[in-house]
């Protein structure tokens, strides 16, 4: 199967989730309208996405629900899992590593740097947490291919060279500093603060017209 679309990847891991609750609460069986309605997405879109996984239901149970969890797992996961590395272990670094850990079987996060030497050499929700000098050695021995990126925006940059040295292949970058990475990397990048301010803005301008 060629390489999916971005968005289409994003839905079929909110599928995934919204089947295993299904599946947990008893369900065998699915209808598209009943997924799309799950997710406020139209019937069409979850056809043409189930369409595209080659995967097809009945039109009298509609999709089969286990089936298509293993076949999204299929898809998704790779077969050993994958292992990822949090880069800066402040409050918000922190908060992902004990939030994160033991939700994703095939996912987990392994290792953490640091440059404060308070926080190396530590464990934290069972990772440990190396130095920042480390970096490239400890990735490349445990093939490590996802980095998370949580450190001060003005650290970022140099940081990134070392996590293209040391064989990262994606990237999800907390920091307000956007980063330019080679082709064969994939980047996903969450400015926390512009979407509160965001936010705050929408709510300053519907209680004006309100
Ligand atoms: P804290 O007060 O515990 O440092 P914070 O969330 O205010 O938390 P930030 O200044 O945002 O901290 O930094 C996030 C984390 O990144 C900190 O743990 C900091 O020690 C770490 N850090 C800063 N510079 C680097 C670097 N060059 N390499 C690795 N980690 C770094």
């Amino acid at each position: 199967m060629n390489t999916l679309p971005d968005k289409t990847v994003e839905r079929l891991c909110k599928y995934r989730r919204v089947l295993y609750n299904q599946l947990s609460e008893g369900k065998q069986h699915i209808f598209s309208h009943e997924l799309a309605s799950l997710l406020h997405i139209t019937p069409v879109q979850v056809r043409r996405d189930i369409m595209l996984i080659g995967y097809s239901g009945t039109l009298r149970k509609g999709y089969d629900i286990q089936d298509l969890v293993t076949l999204i797992g299929e898809i998704l996961d790779t077969k050993d899992g994958q292992k990822a590395a949090i880069i800066g272990l402040g409050n918000l670094g922190s908060s992902i590593l004990g939030y994160f850990n033991g939700k994703r079987s095939k996912l987990a996060i392994t290792a953490a740097f640091d440059i404060d030497a308070d926080k190396t050499n530590r464990v934290y929700a069972g990772v440990k947490c190396y130095h920042i000098d480390e970096l490239e050695e400890v990735i490349k021995k445990e093939n490590i291919k996802m980095a998370i990126l949580t450190v001060p925006a003005k650290e970022s940059l140099q940081i990134l060279d070392t996590l293209i040295m040391s064989g990262i292949k994606g990237i999800m970058n907390f920091t307000p500093k956007s980063l330019n990475v080679p082709e064969n990397i994939y980047l996903e990048e969450y400015d926390m603060v512009t979407s509160l301010e965001k936010i705050a803005y929408f709510i300053k301008q519907n209680s004006k017209e309100g």
